[in-house]
């Protein structure tokens, strides 16, 4: 009788204790350079980055997907469309900042604060635990988590994030994120950080 009960559960404890799948976004592509000063390139650092989270997730279990894996141009919608075939998911844009002022520094992670309140709510628990694992590996200086009505969180249907991982016209920062080793510890906190949120819902 317990061993039915078992057998007609399994299916249901199988799919509860399967992962999500990671949706990573490389920000911009192609003709669409982002923020640049100097030789120091948006779309080039959040395509690094992206792969670097990847094998992070990889190392904890994840299967992941990007929305682009090569300096190619694709519109915001293309983006969208693309996650949001995935079920059971969750979405990670990686983007860096720029600002006029030159002092103007550090991490800050937005979520899309309208619509179906599950969803805001997960994705604003997910900005916490990313920003709160990025801070972790990188002792950066944290800008906090933000509401944003960017395209891609706006109008993806999963629990989602874009990251501002640093600002390219801060020259301290500039100079960090020419570096493969602090590309990679910003990498590992985002990879944790999904983690730790995929584990609180478990
Ligand atoms: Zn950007």
């Amino acid at each position: 009788m317990l061993l039915r009960l078992f057998l007609l559960l399994l299916p249901i404890l199988a799919f509860a204790s399967e992962k999500p799948i990671i949706i990573l976004d490389p920000g911009h592509g192609g003709k669409d350079e982002g923020a640049r000063v100097l030789n120091c390139v948006e779309k080039q650092l959040t395509l690094r980055t992206s792969y670097l989270t990847k094998k992070h997730l990889e190392a904890l279990g994840y299967k992941v997907v990007m929305t682009r894996a090569r300096d190619h141009y694709l519109a915001l919608g293309t983006r969208v469309m693309r996650a949001n075939k995935r079920t059971h998911s969750i979405f990670v844009s990686v983007h860096y900042n720029s600002a006029e002022s030159p002092s103007a520094k550090g991490i800050e992670v937005y979520y899309y604060g309208k619509g179906l309140q599950s969803r805001r709510t997960f994705s604003r628990e997910l900005a916490s635990c990313v920003l709160e694992q990025v801070l972790a590996e990188t002792k950066g200086a944290s800008r906090g988590t933000k509401t944003g009505n960017f395209q891609v969180i706006r109008e993806t249907v999963m629990p989602a994030i874009l990251v501002e991982a640093g600002f390219i016209t801060n020259r301290e920062e500039r100079a960090l994120l020419g570096t493969h080793a602090y590309l990679d510890k910003l990498a590992k906190g985002i990879a944790f950080g999904v983690d730790k949120y995929v584990k609180s819902k478990t």
